[in-house]
């Protein structure tokens, strides 16, 4: 065990500005974050398997990229002291350059070479101009003065030089990365093991899909949103299904979730009013603290561990489940995967076209739309009853409208931050 795991989540409470009843969201994350141990075992995956994985390794290019100098632009390869400075030259068109099929000859004083995109500069050869700036007539060139010497070469290296680290562990692979991974002749590279997350539902009152409803109980949707955070992230999402309200229950889903991974999430049973067992339990079998943040949706808030396993016990409202996996749960599993500074969700500023109702004090996640108007600028409204058990808010909603812990009341046509909930890429 490393000394990281052997601290104990519980010894937070002896900071002397710990407030279980009253925790800010950014402070909540900071006292998360130090308990953070991320996954060390790696595996080797082909270029294609590991889109979405974290890299493992340090990535070093062997090769220049390009490998050779070569054209931007079809047009035609020059010496550019033969060029005139002011007035038109004419040279002599000797042969072709083509992508992959390089001219081989040199070329020699006021001779030029037909070339195209990607196609290797000939030896002696140091500009390209443009085939729509000059006129060819019997295997003849006449390029017009004023032409840029090294205009339209792409030179070897230019992208990646030979033996540049290019990717640092922690890396995610995007397709961008994919591609500049491939462009490096590598197809095979070690990323981390996927994380693997347990979670499972309570509560007496929830039916699994497929079974019926009697009078007072609903669906279970948690474990199908939880489910799809998960598996966007790129965890292992392990399903321990449905658990009832009873401490036996509990007790042997938390103790086979905690066996079973890296992670254990929980939603519903850890708001105030629920059945204390849930709360005796955890602390029997865990380090876990209760908290509410002082935020909206999602106040309630489990964190520790369970055995070796990370626990993050979720508000079963289903918005509060969303909402408090994006804000605190999204960010530690990017550490856990191997990501050592998360990326937040992206944040940008747009005007609020209707106003919002808010006390100061906590901050605020509305579900908004943002969209673009006519004007070309971005504009983001309430998506309406801010509830948090509507959970079609969620599904109507691009994005969350972050109102600040000290604001009030937020006038239409305030400027506001706004986080996206898609990624860009
Ligand atoms: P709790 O946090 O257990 O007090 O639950 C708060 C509210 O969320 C209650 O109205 C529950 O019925 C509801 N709820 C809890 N778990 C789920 C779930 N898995 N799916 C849908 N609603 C849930
Ligand atoms: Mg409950």
């Amino acid at each position: 065990m490393s000394s990281e795991t052997s601290k104990s989540v519980s010894a937070i409470t002896a900071d002397s500005d710990y407030d279980p009843n009253s925790m800010p969201v950014a402070k909540a994350r900071e006292y998360i974050r130090a308990f953070l141990t991320p996954v060390t075992a790696v595996e080797r995956l082909h270029l294609r398997a590991a889109l979405g994985r974290v890299l493992a390794q340090q990535i070093r290019s062997s090769i220049d990229v390009p490998s050779h100098d070569n054209s931007a632009m079809d047009g035609y390869a020059v010496r550019f002291a033969d060029l005139e400075a002011n007035a038109e030259s004419s040279l002599k068109v000797v042969g072709t350059s083509f992508a992959g099929k390089p001219f081989q000859d040199g070329v020699g004083p006021r001779e030029a070479v037909r070339i195209m995109t990607g196609g290797v500069m000939p030896s002696g050869c140091d500009t390209v101009i443009m085939q729509e700036r000059v006129r060819v007539a019997d295997g003849r060139l006449q390029v017009p003065g004023g032409q840029q010497q090294g205009a339209n070469v792409r030179y070897a290296g230019s992208d990646i030089k030979a033996d540049q680290v290019v990717f640092e562990p922690g890396q995610v692979l995007r397709p961008a990365e994919l591609g500049m991974i491939a462009s490096l002749g590598i197809g095979e590279v070690p990323v981390y093991r996927r994380l693997r997350v347990a979670f499972f539902s309570t509560g007496d009152e929830l039916v699994p899909v497929g079974g019926t409803l009697a009078a007072g109980q609903i669906y279970d949707s948690n474990r199908y949103t939880i489910f799809g955070m998960l598996t966007r992230l790129g965890a292992d999402a392990i399903d321990m299904g449905l658990i009832r309200d009873d401490p036996a229950a509990i007790e042997s889903a938390l103790a086979q979730a905690a066996q079973a991974a890296d992670v254990v999430i929980t939603s519903g049973g850890v708001s105030v009013g629920e059945a204390d067992f849930v709360k005796q339990l955890l602390a029997k079998l865990g380090d876990v603290l209760f908290w509410k943040i002082a935020m909206k949706p999602g106040r309630p808030l489990a964190y520790g561990k369970v055995g070796q396993a990370h626990f993050f016990g979720l508000p079963g409202n289903p918005v509060s489940a969303m909402v408090t996996f994006y804000q605190f749960v999204r960010e530690a599993l990017l550490v856990l995967m191997g990501v050592p500074h998360p990326r937040p969700l992206p944040t940008l500023k747009a005007i609020c076209t209707s106003a919002i109702k808010k006390a100061p004090g906590r901050t605020e996640f509305q579900r908004g739309i943002l969209e673009q108007g006519d004007d070309g600028h971005w504009t983001v409204r309430v998506t309406g009853d801010q509830s948090s058990g509507i959970l079609s808010s969620m599904s109507q909603a691009n994005c969350f409208i972050v109102l600040p812990d000290a604001e009030g009341n937020t006038p239409a046509g305030a400027s506001v931050d706004v986080q996206l909930l898609e990624g860009l890429i």
